[in-house]
C-alpha cells in the first residue's frame, strides 16, 4: 500500500487529506485547525486516544456521547454532536482507494459522517488502511467488530471464541503486572488477523456492538470532509 496513492484517490473522491507522521502532529494540527466551532464525536478509540476531547474544549463546545457532560444522558449528548458544525470519527477500514467503512450500533456515528454537519473529519491510523473494498469490508467485519468486542468484554460470539486463549497469552506476557485494561486493549490492538483467530458470527446476542455498515465510496455532497490518515496504529 503506497500512502501517497491513497492520498491521491482521496483527494480525487472529493476530500481533502492531511498526512500525519505522528499522533502528536495530527494532535496539533487539529487543534489549530478547529477553534471557534460546535464539535461533535462519534464513539472512537482512535479519538480517545488522540485525546482531543480535552484539548478541542479550550476553543469549542465539544459534544463527546462516550464521556457526556454530569447529569446529560449519554443519547442526548449524542443528539447535540449530530447537529454540531464539525463531527469527528475515525473509521473502521479504508481501502488503498480510499472507500471509507463504519459499523455502528445505534448509527448516531454513521448519520453524522455525511449529514448535518458543515465539515466531518476522518482521523485514522495506518493500520486500518489498505486493500481493495472487499479487503476493508472484510477488515471491518471480521478484524475490527471482533476486536473492539473483545476490548469491551463483550459477551459475543466473536470474543468469546477467543477470549479465555487471548486473556491466558495476555496475562503470560503481563508478568507480575496482571490484568490492566490500558494493556489489555493494546494486546488487542497488535494482534495480527491470524493471532486474532476468530471471525464475525452475525450473531444474535444482546451485547453486539454492530447493526448497521456504512460505505463512502466517495464524499458525500452536503458536507466538506477531510482525511487525517496518521502513520502510526491507532484504535482497532
Ligand atoms: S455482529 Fe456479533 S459476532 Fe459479529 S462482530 Fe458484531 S458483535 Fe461480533
Amino acid at each position: 500500500m503506497n500512502i501517497k496513492e491513497t492520498k491521491e484517490s482521496l483527494v480525487k473522491k472529493g476530500y481533502t487529506v492531511k498526512l500525519c507522521s505522528s499522533k502528536e502532529l495530527a494532535f496539533d494540527y487539529l487543534n489549530q485547525t478547529i477553534t471557534g466551532k460546535t464539535v461533535g464525536f462519534g464513539g472512537s478509540q482512535t479519538l480517545t486516544e488522540l485525546n482531543l476531547r480535552h484539548s478541542l474544549k479550550k476553543n469549542n463546545t465539544v459534544y463527546v456521547p462516550d464521556f457526556p457532560e454530569p447529569d446529560v444522558k449519554p443519547l442526548d449528548t449524542a443528539k447535540l454532536a449530530g447537529g454540531a458544525e464539525v463531527f469527528l470519527l475515525s473509521a473502521n477500514a479504508m481501502s488503498a482507494q480510499g472507500d471509507i467503512i463504519n459499523l455502528d450500533l445505534i448509527g448516531n456515528r454513521l448519520s453524522g459522517s455525511m449529514w448535518g454537519p458543515q465539515k466531518v473529519y476522518f482521523i485514522l491510523g495506518i493500520n486500518k488502511v489498505g486493500g481493495t473494498l472487499e479487503e476493508a469490508i472484510f477488515r471491518a467485519r471480521h478484524i475490527a467488530g471482533p476486536k473492539n468486542a473483545l476490548r469491551l468484554h463483550r459477551k459475543t460470539p466473536c470474543a468469546l471464541a477467543v477470549q479465555d486463549k487471548l486473556e491466558k497469552i495476555f496475562l503470560e506476557q503481563q508478568g507480575d503486572k496482571g490484568f490492566n485494561q490500558l494493556d489489555w486493549q493494546t494486546f488487542i490492538q497488535h494482534l495480527s488477523k491470524d493471532e486474532l483467530g476468530t471471525h464475525c458470527y452475525d450473531c444474535t446476542s444482546p451485547d453486539r456492538i454492530c447493526s448497521s455498515m456504512l460505505i463512502h465510496l466517495r464524499k458525500p455532497r452536503g458536507v466538506e470532509a477531510e482525511v487525517v490518515l496518521i502513520e502510526e496504529i491507532m484504535g482497532f
